[in-house]
């Protein structure tokens, strides 16, 4: 079967040796959890939790806060403790929800809406809303948002994006390997909504194993297929992901559905499974730990609301992290204080050494024109940023640089380490702003 790719990307080092073959590993979170209420796009989710409160696993603390919104759901049982302002791992402050770990894990009792056979597409995602269930793969997009398309009967494709093209992450990975048949049964449902879809999973040829198993399954179920697609960076960034694919294009205005097309990270599938077959929420997602500064690279499946420290300290550090990454060293950012909760989005923790940051220092731009080569969006990265240095917001519009999805491989691949992505995005955000406004 021919690869899928795209135009443009990198081959950056992938580091995921260090934890491919680490089984998911289960861990207890010890003392207090911490639920933000702001975990997703769309508004904040509403508490609907008092201090002094008792709550068991699996209970609703916080109700969704509009229709692009979700609710929170706690994922030990315990006692609120405080509902307060708290540090994210993106640096930001965000009302959570602080729940004090009994370590009893007593949980609510989970059914589904209906048996699986009575439900309607609408009973479906009505489940997945219930559960809070968003975009796992770092966007945090509400998933029954995405399900609920103005022309369900124009979507021809769900695609389970199986590629985990960030290097370092393994996540999706052991997903795939340990527990396949919950991510398939979370394509199927996911299909199931649109009268004329069919789902595709999209692995990365780097992973040949998992591209096996899944051909295996899914060789008797007519409207489910896999595609290999090429191992690049970013292969798994949705606009290039649907490129691959289905050769259809789409651009910063445009939605997947615009093209016919849904797309949804590995673990939210799985998520959906067990929302709308159990009637479970969104509780849990898995982990990488890893980097070369850590002793035990690890994936882990992980109680939402779990300190992040306490992940670091089961992996362990073998020398002092040069640099704390939330998420991969390509699209994660930095983080300066490891306190933090775990979210529903929330993928890996990344640990650099000195020596892969020291290579970092920015210097004059060559004209080598090798950013325009890597550009997935095909842009001029060099350009755009020439012209955030010179605040010339109508030469960065005139540039199309809102179509940049930030993808980090100009910068990647600068020999000058100009920090072209970062003023690129400094920008967008900016433009973004005003566009809301
Ligand atoms: S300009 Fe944007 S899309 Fe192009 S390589 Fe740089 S970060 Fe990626
Ligand atoms: S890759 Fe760096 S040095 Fe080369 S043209 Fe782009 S900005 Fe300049």
């Amino acid at each position: 079967m021919a690869r899928g790719t795209f135009t443009g990307g990198i081959h950056p080092y992938e580091g995921k040796e260090l934890s491919k073959d680490k089984p998911i590993k289960i861990v207890f979170p010890k003392g207090e959890l911490v639920y933000p209420v702001s975990q997703h796009i769309g508004a904040p989710a509403k508490p609907i939790v008092a201090v002094g409160d008792h709550v068991l696993t699996g209970q609703k603390i916080a109700e969704a806060g509009g229709f692009v919104s979700a609710p929170i759901y706690s994922t030990v049982s315990g006692t609120v403790k405080s509902i307060e302002k708290r540090r994210l791992a993106t640096g930001a402050m965000c009302d959570c929800i602080i729940v004090e770990n009994d370590e009893k894990y007593e949980e609510v009792e989970f059914k589904p809406l209906k048996p699986y056979e009575e439900m309607t597409a609408e009973d479906k995602i009505a489940a997945v809303r219930e559960a809070g269930v968003v975009g796992m793969g770092g966007a945090g997009f509400p998933t029954a948002v995405k399900f609920s398309p103005k022309e369900p009967d124009k979507i021809d494709y769900v695609i389970a994006n199986c590629s985990e093209c960030e290097p370092y992450l393994t996540s999706d990975y052991r997903r795939m390997i340990e527990e396949p048949e919950l991510l398939l049964e979370g394509l199927q449902i996911a299909v199931s909504i649109f009268p004329n879809a069919r789902g595709i999973l999209a692995i990365e040829d780097n992973k040949p194993d998992a591209i096996a198993k899944f051909k295996e399954l899914t060789k008797d179920i007519d409207n489910i297929s896999v595609k290999p697609v090429k191992t690049k960076y970013p292969e798994g960034a949705e606009r290039m992901l649907i490129y691959a694919v289905t050769g259809r294009e789409i651009n910063s205005s445009m939605l997947p559905a615009d093209a016919g097309c849904i797309v949804d990270n590995v673990d939210t599938l799985c998520a959906v499974r067990r929302a709308v077959m159990e009637g479970r929420p969104l509780m849990e997602r898995i982990v990488t730990i890893t980097g070369e500064a850590v002793e035990n690279p690890q994936n882990y499946k992980v109680r939402i609301g779990t300190n992040y420290r306490e992940l670091l300290d089961d992996a362990g550090l073998k020398c002092e992290p040069a640099k704390i990454i939330s998420g991969g060293p390509m699209m994660g950012f930095a983080i300066f204080d490891l306190d933090v909760p775990t979210t529903k989005t929330a993928s890996a923790l990344t640990c650099l050494t000195k020596d892969e940051v020291a290579a970092l220092e920015p210097s004059a731009c060559i004209n080598c024109a090798r950013c325009v080569e890597v550009c997935p969006e095909r842009l001029v990265p060099k350009n755009l940023a020439d012209a955030v240095e010179h605040n010339n917001e109508k030469a960065f519009l005139d540039m199309y640089g809102m179509e940049c999805c930030e993808c980090g491989c100009c910068s990647y691949i600068c020999p000058a380490r100009r920090q072209l992505t970062q003023l690129i995005k400094g920008m967008r955000k900016i433009q973004l702003g005003k566009r809301k406004k």
